[in-house]
């Protein structure tokens, strides 16, 4: 069965990792919803994809000052009650721009960011209420970066998710995250039990140290499968599209990561911003799941690709 995991929330309809977003996502049916975790200057967790806060907050309007000399503002320089003060928005651009303009509108409404544990009580909440067993996939971001910035988030997030019961391979969980090295030590040093997810990115991104074009060969793989039980490769990576008419092929990383016996749950799922060469999401959600065989996706839209996978 495919597992359907909500990016960001249903962020194609509300403002990404927002409470709204998280539960609209839930009454959409998602398996999953994903959180992405930064640590703030006082060692709190909170939801938010970047580790800086301006391109989803008024950050910039609201503390001038407190930008680094790179221009940007960054959540582990402010406080979990400093951050609670600031308005979530649409996701901008470097020029202040939607980056989606159909999407929920920006600087619209009062959002605000949350924590890690707050967003786990609300899905334990959810989850009671309605007797489903909807999971969590958490996501360490930059764990080389925030250990520079004198924090652990790896053991620190391993501490939030045992508080509220995630520990064992067998709970609703996928841990994942870009960094190899962080994936090895967490399995090996950390002890950890639950379900890795490799993600997979482009070297040329910087999002860390690791390898990918390695970790897409033959070898990498069978590496990975030692520690990992999933890949989340980005969409791009397992499809080369067909040119001139043609249908687009495989480039044979899904199968690779079949043969050593990986889950492949690829990023991202836009009905407003398709992989190159589909045309319609339709399309492109058939030929992942029904032509590559993909085990599970990020999408910004549950609700859409519940539908299809309901009715094909
Ligand atoms: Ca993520």
């Amino acid at each position: 069965m495919l597992a359907v995991i909500a990016h960001r929330g249903a962020s194609g309809y509300l403002p990404e990792h927002t409470l709204p977003a998280k539960a609209m996502a839930y009454a959409m049916g998602a398996d999953y919803l994903e959180q992405d975790v930064v640590a703030t200057r006082d060692g709190e967790l909170v939801v938010l994809h970047d580790i800086h806060l301006d391109r989803v907050t008024d950050v910039a309007a609201r503390y001038p000052d407190r930008a680094r000399p790179d221009g940007r503002y960054y959540v582990r320089d402010f406080d979990l009650a400093e951050i609670r003060t600031l308005c979530v928005t649409e996701r901008l651009d470097d020029t202040g721009r939607a980056v989606y303009p159909g999407r929920f509108p920006p600087h619209t409404g009062r959002f605000a960011v949350h924590t890690l544990a707050e967003e786990l009580a609300l899905l334990a909440g959810l989850n009671r209420a309605t007797g489903r067993h909807t999971g969590v996939y958490p996501e360490i971001k930059r764990p080389a970066w925030h250990r520079e910035q004198g924090i652990d988030i790896s053991v620190a997030m391993l501490e939030v998710l045992a508080t509220y019961g995630y520990a064992e391979r067998a709970d609703a969980i996928f841990v994942q995250c870009f960094d190899a090295a962080e994936l090895v030590r967490i399995r090996r040093e950390l002890g950890c039990r639950m379900r890795l997810v490799q993600l997979i990115g482009e070297n040329s991104w910087g999002e860390s140290d690791t390898d990918y074009d390695y970790l897409r060969t033959e070898p990498g793989i069978s590496e990975l499968a030692g520690t990992v039980d999933a890949i989340g490769p980005w969409v791009n990576q397992l499809y080369s599209p067909g040119s001139s008419g043609q249908p687009p092929r495989s480039t044979g990383l899904t199968e690779r990561a079949h043969d050593a016996g990986l889950l492949v749950h690829p990023y991202t799922f836009r009905a407003d911003d398709l992989a190159p060469g589909f045309t319609g999401f339709e399309r492109m959600v058939s030929f992942f799941c029904d032509e590559l065989g993909i085990d599970g996706l990020f999408t910004d839209f549950p609700d859409r690709v519940r539908r299809l996978i309901a009715d094909p």
